[in-house]
């Protein structure tokens, strides 16, 4: 929110008049405050190798963040496991500090048998999660470190016929931790036409096989009419196709970020060709606040309130078994009874969780033997309320 210094002046007057409160200048003072913080952002990009994710990165953020890659051969990319790499910069604009962490996922995809290559990636946004859960709950909160991943560019090649199999198993495994944004890499490669009948065929497939990508908000309705015309191309122009250049090339006279071929120059930042601009837009003036939002409220409350019932879960029995035990033998020391609470839930939690009240990994739904045992101590106690 920006209140410009004429608007500031005039609030600085109007403090001598009576109804001036002075609440107007709120807007201003987060303004000035998060300026002054900074901002972060953490973006995945996640496909397989070749379809163009470190150039549109580079091309996003006017940066070189790949520098140092090191390329695999087919050998070495046969057996590679999924590895996670993450590349952090700060970038600063008009006094505005942007935070960007950059998650690189190579690897994925590379494999002969990619079952489950999504699996390092789940686990890498889970344990940011668990991190920042673990941080909150603890004492100090000032100064937490937010790794969390705001949102996943997901690339489509674009020579098939819309999804494969590993796209639909990679978005399924995602849309619930993180924002997935689709995108068909190197745009480039076809016709408009091909390009409209392969955003057809995907969009189609996301809603067929239930996929969650991430969706933008709804405009207000007192937003004005242009801001509403580019909301509705927005929506309308998704998957986003993109196309990404590290080369300047020259265009009537301007020097622009292109891909210079034979028969003519292909423009990053042209609407016509591509949609790298909307792209740009969305993630970083438009929706960047959001995408932090729906991290926040909906992915990780949905990843805290998983834990929080199973340490509910946890609790609840370790206390059961506390009062069983005084109950039934309460001629047993009570630390003897503890020691075996502990035995207890270790068993149940079958790892080393019971170290800390906050579980390492989100738990799933409890076992059958947790089951049985839940099922068996609630008997255990309706007896004794019987007997009581
Ligand atoms: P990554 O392995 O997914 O990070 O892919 P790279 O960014 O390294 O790109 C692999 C190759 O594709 C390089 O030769 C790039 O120049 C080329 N490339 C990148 N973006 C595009 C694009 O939009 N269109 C085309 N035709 N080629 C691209």
């Amino acid at each position: 929110v920006y209140v410009s210094n004429k608007h500031r002046s005039c609030m600085l007057c109007k403090t001598n008049e009576k109804e001036y409160v002075g609440f107007a200048t709120l807007p201003n003072q987060v303004h000035r405050k998060s300026v002054k913080k900074g901002f972060d952002f953490t973006l995945m990009v996640a496909g397989e190798s070749g379809l163009g994710k470190s150039t549109l990165i580079n091309s996003l953020f006017l940066t070189d963040l790949y520098k140092d890659r090191k390329l695999l051969n087919a050998e070495e990319r046969i057996s590679q496991t999924v590895e996670i790499i993450k590349h952090t910069v700060d970038i600063e604009e008009k006094g505005v500090k942007l935070k960007l962490t950059i998650i690189d996922t190579p690897g994925f995809g590379d494999a002969v048998n990619n079952t489950e290559s999504w699996k390092a990636i789940t686990d890498y946004i889970d344990q940011q999660f668990e991190q920042y859960f673990r941080d909150e709950s603890g004492l100090n909160r000032k100064n937490i470190q937010d790794n969390r991943v705001h949102c996943c560019l997901y690339f489509i090649p674009p020579f098939g016929h819309g999804l494969r199999p590993v796209d639909v198993e990679f978005m399924k495994a995602l849309q619930d931790k993180v924002n997935v944004v689709p995108l068909i890499s190197k745009a480039d490669c076809l016709t408009p036409a091909e390009m409209r009948k392969m955003k057809d065929r995907v969009r189609e497939e996301i809603e067929k096989f239930g996929i969650k990508v991430y969706q933008f908000p709804d405009c207000d309705s007192d937003e004005d009419e242009e801001f509403k015309q580019q909301d509705r191309e927005l929506k309308e122009s998704t998957p986003f196709a993109v196309i990404g250049s590290n080369a300047i090339v020259e265009v009537k006279g301007q020097r622009v970020r292109g891909r210079l071929y034979p028969w003519g120059i292909v423009e990053v930042e042209n609407q016509s060709h591509c949609d790298f601009v909307k792209l740009r837009n969305m993630l970083i003036r438009s929706h960047m606040h959001d995408l932090k939002d729906i991290t926040c409220d909906v992915h990780y409350e949905n990843y805290r309130a998983q834990c929080i019932q199973q340490m509910t879960r946890q609790v609840t029995m370790l206390f059961l078994n506390i009062l069983i035990n005084i109950i039934e033998k309460n001629t047993l020391p009570l630390t003897l009874s503890l020691i075996r609470c502990s035995v207890f839930t270790s068993k149940l939690t079958q790892d080393n969780r019971v170290e800390s009240p906050i579980p390492i990994l989100p738990l799933s739904t409890p076992d059958a033997e947790t089951e049985k045992l839940i099922k068996m101590k609630d008997e255990e106690v309706s007896q004794l309320s019987c007997f009581i």
